[in-house]
């Protein structure tokens, strides 16, 4: 099978006036179609990068990026790129607001309406669709930052940080949905954190970055029994202090 998405000896520097500041180095990993991969590492080692380089926003200096084995300057990949800011518009109502990339590419038409009014439904949001961004709580904003983001129908998704902005309490619940989501529509997700919990809680694997210049220091496979699946249900399974102990391990030993 042709992975989802190859990182082959990626490597990346940012040039300013004081110097050079290598913030990744030789990164390698591959995400199998339908696969959620989360991405540890402390503050600051390039996890953001990362993202922007898989987006396409910017360039690796060395080594190469494909997306369904196309090398990604060569292509224009459908790729969902979800924030921790909602960028959601205060001045758009909230349907206006996710129907906002469709209108912009031409394709908001009565069927898309419809479909993106059922993912309102299905998210809860359907008695806020004339809302403004601003009467809705934190979590609901996420949500209808992640119906703008799906609506382009995206094959690959980006998530970088996406519930941090978020209280506690509402970070489990909207990583819960926001998981369950991803996984019943089989999108292939590269989710970046500093929060091991949440990785452990939402990802088939976890790779650990070490602190800038940031590289692969390990690559955990996470599998629960039957029955564990939601991150919510996952925190809760006896193997997930395991994990979080081996995780925090890699991630504890700067180098
Ligand atoms: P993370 O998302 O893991 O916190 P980033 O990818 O944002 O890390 O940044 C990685 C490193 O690159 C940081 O040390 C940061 O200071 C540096 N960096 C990020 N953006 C720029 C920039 N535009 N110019 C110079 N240095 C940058
Ligand atoms: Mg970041």
């Amino acid at each position: 099978m042709i992975p989802k998405l190859e990182v082959t000896g990626v490597s990346y520097s940012y040039h300013s006036l004081d110097g050079e500041t290598l913030a990744l180095s030789d990164i390698s990993f591959s995400v199998e179609p339908g696969e959620f991969v989360a991405i540890v590492g402390p503050s600051g080692c390039g996890k953001s990068t990362l993202l922007s380089l898989i987006s396409g926003l910017i360039s690796p200096e060395d080594g190469e990026i494909r997306i369904d084995g196309i090398p990604l300057s060569a292509s224009s990949p459908a790729i969902g790129y979800m924030l921790q800011k909602d960028h959601l518009f205060e001045w758009r109502t909230i349907f206006s607001n996710v129907s906002l990339g469709l209108e912009i590419q031409g394709r908001l038409d009565a069927s898309a309406k419809a479909e993106l009014r059922e993912m309102l439904t299905s998210y809860g949001l359907q008695d806020f669709e004339r809302a403004k961004p601003s009467e809705l709580s934190g979590g609901m904003r996420q949500r209808a930052a992640l119906i703008r983001t799906l609506a382009l129908k995206p094959d690959l998704l980006l998530l970088d940080e996406p519930f941090s902005a978020l209280d506690y309490q509402t970070r489990l619940a909207v990583c819960d949905d926001i998981s369950s989501i991803l996984r019943s529509t089989h999108k292939t997700a590269v989710l970046v954190t500093h929060d091991l919990s949440e990785a452990i809680s939402a990802a088939d694997r976890v790779i650990v970055l070490s602190s800038r210049p940031g590289h692969i220091k390990a690559v955990l496979s996470i599998v629960f029994p039957e029955g564990c699946e939601s991150p919510l249900a996952r925190r809760n399974c006896p193997e997930f202090s395991n994990y979080f102990n081996s995780v925090w391990k890699e991630l504890k030993t700067y180098e």
